[in-house]
């Protein structure tokens, strides 16, 4: 069974990029009717702040993006206290004493001389003795993995291919700090395991996390570490996707704050988000398409490239009006101005951008209306309008034929004074659908106003 997770934290809003990750873990999920779990990373107690997490799952759910489980790391404290003992006895982790400051210092120091860097483990060569002292001066350990130098970390990445890392090029990691509270390495692979999560889809920011965490995988399952019994112990695939760009090409500041909140104020609809966002950056092409099945049946992670992929506004815009364009009358009834039924959303529907802007064409139906002062000639031909106007099925292309016939006008001088007269637009919804919306008495009165 396949089991995909999103793991936010919980200390802001999740902006396009989170939204992106959330959606693929969630596609990867769904196609393969397995479980999608929405993960809180909130062992930042300080930061963690519950109106995020509120909104987080408001924003999941507004994209459609429904999940089968909520987990929380606040509320699995003591998996890792189990994760650190386990850890811990098996002689992978080392307790370290240097201030902040003093690390700063030793990274500086290794960036002056060319070096990457690494921490030098200075804290592994302490003696009980010097231990000791540290502790009697009041210094509490933060806690350090100790990565295994002995060989390569190889794995095979779903998007990236194949990846090689020498551990001896990585910082053993800090997962504990000073003051008992976790940072997020050790965690983050403890509930991949107990929650027997077979595919970690993230940001490509997290590619040596993934290197270390495969290394805290394996030595927990060594230390015969699961939540249950059978639990298999396998790691999960992993794949990495390259980070979403602006238009220019740069990772943008905007992209980082630009969220649910923002594309609800605009009018986008959730879907051309997904449409967007399932496809950007793979070899598909971004089509406007509404039907979510059609999107899962055509994901595949090989599509993905590596570059980073560009997330431009006008796209999305674009999507959007393409999006609406299609949608039934049922899933926008309660956006639509009063009165306005199936035949007058069909009508209205493809000169919209976004659903909200029905409202100001609905106007056009309803009146009342503004329509332009007219030039004597147009005046008369609109009079005959008003005398040739028969209503029935079809009134429009009816009297539109007998003006024709009348007038010998064609083209624009033909439709565009009825347009104005009818209306007060130059341009606008299908008259031939419009006009038994406005109906025969206020067509009339309106083709009298013209002519007046
Ligand atoms: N909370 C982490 C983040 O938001 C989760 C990363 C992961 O998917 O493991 O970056």
């Amino acid at each position: 069974m396949t089991t995909t997770r999103f793991a936010p934290s919980p200390t802001g809003r999740l902006h396009v990029g989170n939204i992106r990750t959330a959606l693929h873990n969630w596609m990867l999920a769904r196609q393969a009717g397995g479980a999608f779990i929405l993960r809180i990373d909130d062992t930042d107690a300080e930061r963690s702040r519950e109106d995020y997490v509120e909104a987080i799952r408001a924003d999941l759910t507004w994209l459609g993006l429904e999940w089968d489980r909520e987990e929380r790391q606040s509320a699995r404290l003591d998996r890792y206290e189990a994760a650190f003992a386990a850890l811990q006895a098996a002689g992978r982790l080392y307790p370290c004493y240097e201030s902040a400051q003093e690390l700063e210092v030793k990274r500086k120091i290794a960036l002056g001389r060319g070096l990457p860097p690494i921490y030098d483990r200075a804290a592994l060569k302490l003696t009980d003795y010097e231990r000791a002292a540290r502790e009697a001066e009041g210094t509490a350990p933060h806690w350090r993995f100790l990565l295994d130098h002995g060989e390569p970390i190889a794995w095979q990445d779903g998007i990236r291919g194949s990846q090689k890392f020498d551990p001896a090029q990585l910082s053993d990691p800090v997962i504990r700090r000073a003051d008992g509270s976790w940072l997020y390495m050790m965690p983050s692979a403890v509930d991949d395991i107990d929650m027997e999560v077979t595919q970690v889809l993230r940001g490509e920011d997290h590619v040596s996390n993934t290197a270390v965490q495969i290394q805290i995988f394996t030595a927990l399952f060594a230390a015969q570490f699961a939540a249950t019994e059978g639990a298999a112990k396998m790691l999960p695939a992993f794949a990495h996707e390259a980070l979403l760009v602006g238009r220019e090409g740069k990772l943008s500041k905007r992209l980082g704050s630009l969220g649910c909140d923002a594309f609800r104020e605009r009018g986008i609809e959730p879907e051309a988000i997904i449409a967007l966002l399932a496809r950007l950056g793979t070899s598909q092409p971004v089509e406007p398409i509404a039907d979510r099945k059609v999107l899962l049946a055509g994901f595949d992670l090989s599509t993905f490239g590596r570059a980073p992929a560009k997330f431009d506004e006008e796209d999305l815009e674009r999507l959007n009006a393409a999006i609406v364009h299609q949608l039934p009358f049922p899933s926008v009834r309660d956006r639509l101005p009063a009165g306005m039924d199936e035949a007058g959303w069909l009508a209205i529907r493809p000169n919209l951008g976004h659903v909200g802007e029905a409202a100001d064409w609905w106007q056009l139906v309803t009146g009342p209306i503004t329509q332009p002062a007219f030039s004597t000639e147009d005046k008369a031909f609109l009079a005959e309008a008003a005398r040739l106007l028969v209503w029935d099925a079809n009134p429009w292309a009816l009297l539109t034929a007998a003006l024709k016939e009348a007038t010998g006008r064609k083209g624009k001088p033909l439709f565009l004074p009825l347009r104005q007269a009818l209306t007060g637009m130059d341009h606008g919804p299908d008259m031939g659908e419009l006009l038994p919306l406005i109906g025969e008495t206020a067509t009339r009165t309106r083709l009298a106003q013209a002519t007046a």
